[in-house]
């Protein structure tokens, strides 16, 4: 399982990758927002990747999502055990993370295609991390208001529907970064190429509605992408959807 990988990208913003999978911590004094939480199994690496910048899950201010998938929530019921903090996404993402629906690739969509390159060494890592595992958050809530949020690092909801029903991205002005989830990613072992690129097909519920969503983030004051799955990205948003776009189209 190892340490998790913390990369810093801005003043207080912090990409870290845990199993398969990236979190986004920004810093503010003496409290962080945590965007996204890892597998069940990426507690651990959630808090030592706190510890390492110098804070304790108690100093979490809030725990932003993405999308209420497993591998992006995951640790969120441990990490409740050990502080006291909101849970926040789009109004559609809280019910998806409370499980009142659930929009997730199966068991069965990954076993059928293990043969591919790079499928089962990913798909070993995720089930030791918990993959399988039901995971709940009843106290995901919407957004207290529109606009910047009042937490460490003003993120700025992006509601980019696709990859879920009410999955949402955060713009850091103050750090002119963006966190992409997975409507935007850079990398992930199941795919033949890295750079920006959006997520195999079947791992999204409405792939289309994801290619449009790109629509939203590009005109974005952004120069560096911090996305669900791969590492940081630096260049300009235009070049990153662009290149996404053509790959999408070249597998299609
Ligand atoms: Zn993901």
């Amino acid at each position: 399982m190892g340490a998790p990988t913390v990369t810093q990208v801005a003043d207080g913003t912090y990409l870290v990758g845990g199993t398969e999978v990236n979190w986004t911590v920004l810093t503010d004094g003496d409290a962080v927002t945590l965007i996204d939480a890892g597998y069940p199994g990426d507690e651990h690496l959630v808090v030592e990747s706190l510890r390492s910048l110098g804070y304790r899950p108690e100093q979490i201010a809030a725990v932003l999502i993405t999308h209420a998938h497993i591998d992006h929530v995951g640790s969120l019921p441990g990490l409740l055990r050990r502080g006291t903090f909101p849970v926040h996404t789009s109004e559609q993402e809280a019910r998806h993370a409370r499980r009142e629906y659930l929009e997730q690739a199966t068991t069965l969509d990954v076993v059928t295609r293990l043969w591919r390159p790079g499928y089962l060494g990913w798909s070993l890592a995720i089930t030791r991390a918990g993959a399988t595992k039901h995971v709940r958050v009843p106290e995901a809530r919407p957004f207290p208001g529109p606009g910047p949020l009042d937490l460490p690092g003003h993120p700025v909801p992006v509601p980019t529907p696709g990859h879920t029903s009410g999955h949402t991205c955060y713009h850091l002005p103050e750090a002119g970064a963006l966190v992409t989830g997975d409507t935007l990613i850079t990398g992930h072992r199941t795919s033949p190429v890295s750079g920006p690129q959006l997520v195999t097909p079947f791992f999204s519920h409405d792939p289309a509605a994801t290619l449009a969503s790109l629509d939203v983030l590009e005109p974005l004051a952004a120069d560096v992408i911090l996305p669900g799955h791969g590492p940081a990205h630096r260049g300009p948003l235009k070049e990153a959807t662009a290149l996404a776009r053509e790959r999408a189209a070249a597998t299609r």
